[in-house]
């Protein structure tokens, strides 16, 4: 394990942030994509093929020719459909209980293949959806990390508010935070938080602006928080996941890269 003090992130910063956007929203690729390459930022878009992603592909490509990450959010958007837990996912017949290893394999393959026919890319992370972390039901319900590290460099975990500790974390299970409807000070209170610890810090967030998704940022706290990120890049090192993720693999945390698909499986 590597001391706090002899962990340097890529340029002498003191943590990493990881903005992650969720669904393939329009404003996505209108106003943040754009917005963060001014400052000279990069994210991820966690794309989902069944909406907003195979009626503008190019909107998509022109995202990824940015340098931001396509991160893979699913064909279907599958989250679990459970009475008395939380409230399931956008399409019934979509059920992460339904799910077993194979078709869940499968679909990521397949989105996988669409997202590579976009970016070029045959390195990606996968952001969950509905931050839920398992398959199927009852004595069947499966973890998923192992499936995530077979197929992709990184991937979002549960949604736990924790920041990832370089010397101590899974690549597939990510701890992250929410970013939607927090004010840009509280967001930088995080933010601090990572820089005092040398860690990684990966929000959630959908819309940015009313009306763009039912989870959203207000679009002028959105844009401090970017000016925030801009004005500390010394110190903060805000990139894509699956760049962080590779930074930290080369720099012998964790497990060696996964470089393969699940072939395998
Ligand atoms: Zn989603």
């Amino acid at each position: 394990m590597k001391a706090k003090q002899t962990f340097v992130w890529p340029e002498g910063q003191q943590c990493a942030v990881s903005l992650t956007y969720d669904d393939a929203l329009p404003v996505h690729h209108e106003l943040v994509a754009p917005l963060l390459t001014v400052k000279k930022l990069t994210a991820t878009f966690n794309i989902s093929a069944h909406s907003g992603f195979t009626e503008n592909t190019g909107a998509w490509k022109h995202v990824a020719s940015l340098g931001h990450e396509l991160g893979n959010h699913t064909l279907f958007h599958p989250c679990r459909r459970e009475p008395g837990k939380r409230k399931g996912g956008w399409i019934p017949h979509y059920d992460l209980c339904d799910y077993s290893a194979q078709r869940w394999i499968d679909e990521m393959r397949v989105a996988n293949c669409l997202l590579n026919q976009i970016d070029g890319q045959s390195e990606r992370t996968f952001g969950n959806t509905c931050c839920q972390t398992t398959i199927g039901r009852g004595h069947h319900e499966k973890d998923l990390s192992e499936l995530i590290d077979r197929m992709f460099v990184a991937g979002r975990g549960p949604l736990n508010e924790e920041i990832v500790r370089p010397a101590s974390l899974s690549y597939p299970a990510l701890g992250h935070f929410n970013g939607d409807r927090k004010a840009a000070v509280e967001l930088q209170q995080e933010i601090e938080r990572a820089v005092d610890m040398n860690g990684w810090i990966v929000f959630m967030f959908h819309g940015v602006g009313e009306g763009t998704h039912k989870g959203f940022i207000d679009a002028d706290e959105h844009a401090k928080l970017i000016d925030y990120l801009e004005a500390n890049s010394d110190r903060i090192w805000t990139a894509s996941m699956v760049n962080v993720a590779r930074h930290l693999k080369r720099s012998g945390y964790g497990a060696a890269p996964n470089m393969t698909d699940a072939d395998d499986a």
